[in-house]
């Protein structure tokens, strides 16, 4: 790890500094793996000398990152380039005029550029990457949701610039939310 300071949670940055049975190496990367019928050791380089060190290790955990997988959505609501998806302010750009001029409003706080379709938690461009944070919106996005239904905002099949001409997958989600 590079360092885990600016990345994690402060608790747990400080449980880990404070643990006596951990030693956190910082710009090391694993370059190999040892063991025939189990891990046995580690090769682990220091990435600003070059230099390589061996460590006994009996486990090995892989912190995998965070890669949405939102590509079935991306002909339907507006995407940012790493594939999170955009909200509120953020989607306004990316909205079509013709869906939202007769609404008389832009995407509320979490509505994505498809009227009454909302993103909360990871999958959100722009959010925390917390699980509280998720919860949080989570919560406000079925607030958000009511108001959506209390202005009756139901648009004829809308689509979005990318699906109008193409398949029509706005229409379908707009469908499949007023027979729900
Ligand atoms: C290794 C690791 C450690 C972390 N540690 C912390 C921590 O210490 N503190 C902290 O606050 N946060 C931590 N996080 C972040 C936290 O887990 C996330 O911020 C939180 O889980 C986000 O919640 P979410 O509901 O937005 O997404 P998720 O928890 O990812 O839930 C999304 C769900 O949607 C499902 N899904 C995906 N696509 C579809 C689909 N097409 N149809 C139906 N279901 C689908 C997925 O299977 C998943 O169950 C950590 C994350 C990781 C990976």
């Amino acid at each position: 790890m590079s360092a885990c300071r600016y990345d994690m949670s402060r608790y747990l940055v400080d449980q880990l500094e404070r643990h006596p049975k951990v030693e956190i190496l910082t710009h090391t990367e694993v370059r190999q793996v040892h063991g025939a019928d189990a891990l046995r050791s580690l090769t682990v380089e220091d990435n600003s000398t070059g230099r390589p060190r061996e460590l006994k290790a009996h486990a090995l955990f892989v912190f995998i990152g965070t890669r949405p997988y939102t590509g079935w959505l991306q002909d339907t609501i507006a995407l940012d380039s790493q594939g999170f998806v955009l909200t509120g302010a953020d989607a306004e750009p990316a909205t079509d005029k013709k869906t939202w001029l007769p609404l008389g409003r832009g995407p509320l706080l979490l509505e994505t550029t498809l009227p009454g379709v909302f993103a909360a938690g990871d999958v959100r461009s722009g959010s925390v990457k917390r699980v509280t944070s998720a919860a949080g919106e989570g919560a406000t996005a079925v607030r958000l949701v009511h108001e959506h239904r209390a202005r009756g905002d139901t648009p004829e099949d809308p689509g979005t610039p990318q699906t109008r001409g193409r398949s029509n997958a706005g229409a379908d989600v707009q469908r499949a939310r007023r027979s729900a």
